[in-house]
């Protein structure tokens, strides 16, 4: 192949992960007050805060990332379950992915996190005493799925997940929760008591080793753009059911070429990416 193709093929190869990039090389967040604009998966935050990376019954991993930016209401849902998670006589949080410092896509690891209002919260606890940030890069975080993808690990999973996950599914400000289809079944299987709450504990691909938690637009944020309604019920029928016999989604295998994700972001989100 000549240098010219060489080139060529690396500009078209390049060019659609350079608007992710740009968003995630601002180090700072947008002035202005905290304001979500545009969805999930094509938006920005302005205002966004920074998770304090140490609290009560919680701490922030993969600091290096630069991904502890968020809403208040996504700040104040960690700092709540943390504290209740502790109360309940659990062990430490770790808090993972939020959102970059104004939101916007990323160059690797999830198509959402962009309005500052998804965090993932990971299965595994921290063990022993806390540690300082920069020791935090790369904890262990096991999967509550067996490798082969067969079933839920019992070696792994306990009742202190499910306490965790109803917590959070039962704080008003939570719209939905993304986790393994494993893991659902299991909750549909096993949950007594009141199961309102399994409504919002909605499967997706992966989460095994941690869930995903998305809250609603907060009030006074007329840019955010709320996501449509998912279950009537507590979607241990029909919808777990389709999980097992026609997936809506599937794992691609490790060497399907990658697609760039490259959303279409509101306008307004260049001022957001540009201010000083
Ligand atoms: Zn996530």
């Amino acid at each position: 192949m000549t240098r010219l193709v060489v080139s060529l093929l690396a500009a078209v190869l390049l060019a659609p992960f350079a608007h992710a990039q740009e968003w995630g090389q601002v180090t700072t967040p947008a002035p202005g007050p905290t304001q979500s604009i545009g969805f999930y998966s094509a938006g920005c935050l302005q205002g966004a805060q920074a998770l304090p990376l140490d609290g009560p019954g919680y701490e922030a991993i993969r600091i290096s990332r630069n991904r502890y930016w968020g809403q208040p209401v996504t700040l104040d849902f960690v700092k709540r379950l943390s504290e209740q998670v502790r109360n309940a006589g659990q062990a430490q949080v770790y808090v993972g992915d939020i959102g970059q410092p104004r939101g916007g896509p990323m160059s690797f690891g999830h198509a959402s996190h962009q309005v500052g209002l998804d965090v993932d919260i990971w299965f595994e606890r921290q063990p022993g005493a806390r540690r300082p940030p920069a020791e935090r890069e790369q904890p262990r975080l096991r999967s509550l799925v067996r490798a082969d993808d067969s079933g839920i690990d019992d070696a792994v999973f306990d009742d202190q997940h499910v306490a965790m996950l109803r917590l959070a599914a039962t704080t008003p400000a939570v719209d939905r929760i993304f986790v393994n289809k494993w893991i659902k079944q299991r909750l549909c299987q096993t949950v007594a008591g009141s199961r309102a709450w399994l409504r919002k504990i909605v499967i997706w691909i992966g989460h095994d080793a941690h869930f995903h938690v998305r809250m609603y637009c907060p009030p006074g944020n007329p840019h955010c753009q709320p996501q449509a309604g998912y279950y009537e019920d507590d979607g241990c029928g029909e919808q777990l059911d389709l999980w097992f016999t026609r997936p809506p989604v599937r794992i691609p295998p490790p060497d399907a070429p990658k697609v760039p994700y490259r959303p279409k972001l509101p306008a307004t989100c260049q001022a957001v990416l540009t201010a000083p």
